[in-house]
């Protein structure tokens, strides 16, 4: 064991190892980069965090740099969950529900509980948290809250920031804060500190007055967007709250030890429609009347034609007596969630108007197992990324980039010519809804041609984006590989604001450092893997 772990395992609760297959797990997460870390913590909690933060800091101020990377399930697939320091792993303890307001619905958890299960808890409560990713199953809140993670119900219900009420975040030299919306006088409290806390309020709410111009005109018109630091909902009319600041920073301005989330009543009484299209354009045009409904949808699921033979192909029972090929182009599934029984039943009528219009044929059910088996057309997803073409896997590269959505066919059709133009097979779908792409080619790591393939193809999808005034990152957030873009996608002078405030929060660059700041595709391509496996779920302790 190094001195470094010896150290810390004298001085905090959990559990550290340098255990050298313990360190290779956590050498690889959900993305198609591998960095070796040289100690794991699992900090048992809060005090551990500080702790090891606090002996980091004071290794920082005599020159020592060590990086700090905390993880949840390591299901992140841009990198951010690597780091060649410590790892801190939450899921081992930090995983608890702490509070449940019944009557509220707000729920205080720890960082490292699995958000599956805290959905099926809120459930018993008649409550939920609406974002819905597909890895929900298997990531837990603070990878959520750190990635502002959002799915497949965002574009009713937003993104993870709009149900973060309050963090408990412990800071780069180890104190501890407690974020929240301020009024004028509590603001002026905090200005007034003496401590880090003080000189952090009182630099970023100079960075923002002096800048607010810039910031306000740098907001995207997408319908949502993790990519940088959200500088832009800090400060504004209702006041002033740090918390938007460390949502999406993904573990680079401090590290989380609680979440407060409000949460919403659930209905699971929801009618579904489905509409099969042979054009993209007329599923873009029927999109956009959609969002036009007062009651919006609560999903807008798009799949594509390459995508269903693909799973087909590989399991020809999964789509039997859902859908026939020859398969339409796309296939759109949309979802009404609304309350009142009357109001989703107008809803849908104008809902199937629309279908009827633009589609080619379509359905609409409110019958449960109906419901059920229509949505298998969207989980045949899971069937197409799991697979592997010989020695080919469907590559998480080309992830969740967004544009406006009267851009929904441009971008799906440029998104073609690029895995055609590649020859490439990929299966291809999104949240429609929110104008978002995910594309999963299929390619070997361990093949020279198919490594510089990864990066081409990465620069043609995320310029694609940008040029249709995009953002890199609907859902998750930019992490090692979408980094590169952030400069190209913001302009020197707000990317420079993300920089004053990286070093404002975290001076000595301890916490998580390479990720979204500073990065560019050279320091990335040494940590492409040379073998992709997928990796779901982590190593944790026993016993
Ligand atoms: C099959 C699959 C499907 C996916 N579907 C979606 C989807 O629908 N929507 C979506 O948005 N994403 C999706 N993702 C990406 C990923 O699952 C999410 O971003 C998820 O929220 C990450 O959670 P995690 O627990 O795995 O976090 P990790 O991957 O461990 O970490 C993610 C980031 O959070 C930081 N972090 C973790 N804990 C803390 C903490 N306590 N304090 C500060 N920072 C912390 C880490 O440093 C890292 O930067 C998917 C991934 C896979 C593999």
């Amino acid at each position: 064991m190094s001195k470094l772990a010896h150290y810390l395992q004298e001085h905090v609760t959990g559990e550290v190892t340098t255990a050298e297959d313990v360190l290779n797990h956590f050498a690889t997460d959900g993305s198609i980069l591998t960095l070796k870390p040289s100690v794991v913590v699992y900090p048992h909690n809060e005090g551990d965090v500080r702790k090891t933060m606090r002996f980091t800091w004071q290794l920082a101020e005599r020159g020592r740099i060590i990086p700090i990377t905390p993880r949840g399930s390591g299901t992140n697939t841009t990198g951010s969950a690597l780091g060649s320091g410590i790892v801190m792993v939450f899921p081992a303890h930090m995983n608890k529900i702490v509070e449940i307001d019944g009557k509220t619905g707000m729920v205080k958890v720890e960082p490292g509980i699995n958000y599956g299960r805290v959905e099926q808890t809120l459930n018993t409560h008649e409550q939920f948290l609406p974002p819905f990713p597909s890895s929900g199953e298997f990531s837990t809140i603070g990878g959520a809250v750190a990635d502002n993670l959002s799915g497949e119900r965002t574009i009713k219900y937003g993104t993870t920031l709009d149900y973060v009420k309050a963090l408990r975040v412990v800071l780069a030299n180890g104190e501890v804060i407690e974020t929240g919306r301020l009024n004028k006088r509590d603001l002026n409290k905090k200005l007034g500190l003496t401590t880090f806390e003080g000189e952090i309020y009182r630099a970023i709410d100079t960075l923002l007055e002096e800048n607010r111009k810039v910031v306000l005109a740098s907001r995207l018109k997408v319908s949502s967007n993790s990519a940088g630091y959200n500088l832009f909902d800090v400060k504004n009319k209702e006041g002033f709250d740090l918390t938007p600041l460390f949502v999406g920073a993904q573990g680079t301005l401090g590290i989380i030890t609680e979440v407060t989330l409000d949460t919403i009543a659930y209905n699971p009484d929801t009618t579904l429609l489905v509409g099969m299209f042979s054009d993209i354009k007329q599923l873009q045009q029927a999109i956009i009347e959609f969002k036009s409904i007062d009651d919006l949808p609560s999903k807008m699921e798009m799949i594509d034609r390459g995508l269903l033979e693909i799973s087909d192909r590989i399991n020809p029972n999964h789509l039997n007596g859902v859908i026939q090929p020859p398969y339409p182009e796309a296939v759109l599934i949309v979802e009404f969630d609304d309350h009142g029984e009357r109001q989703q039943k107008k809803a849908a009528k104008r809902g199937l108007r629309i279908l009827e219009k633009y589609s080619t044929g379509c359905k609409v059910t409110t019958d449960p197992s109906e419901k059920a088996s229509l949505w298998k057309l969207r989980r045949a997803v899971s069937t197409a990324i799991i697979h592997s073409e010989n020695s080919m896997k469907a590559l998480p590269i080309l992830e969740g980039a967004v544009v406006p959505v009267h851009k929904y066919a441009e971008f799906v059709e440029g998104t073609k010519s690029i895995i055609k133009n590649n020859k490439l097979v990929a299966p291809l779908w999104g949240h429609a809804g929110d104008g978002d792409l995910y594309v999963r080619p299929y390619l070997d790591v361990s093949q020279v041609g198919n490594r510089q393939t990864i990066f081409r193809v990465m620069d043609e999808y995320y310029s694609l984006a940008l040029s249709l005034k995009g953002s890199t990152s609907s859902s998750g957030s930019d992490g090692r590989l979408k980094a590169p873009y952030l400069n190209r996608m913001y302009g020197n002078e707000v990317y420079d604001l993300f920089k004053k405030a990286k070093h404002i929060l975290d001076p000595y660059n301890i916490l998580n450092p390479g990720v979204k700041i500073g990065v560019t595709i050279d320091h990335i391509k040494p940590l492409l893997r040379n073998e992709y496996k997928t990796h779901w779920h982590d190593h944790l302790p026993q016993g």
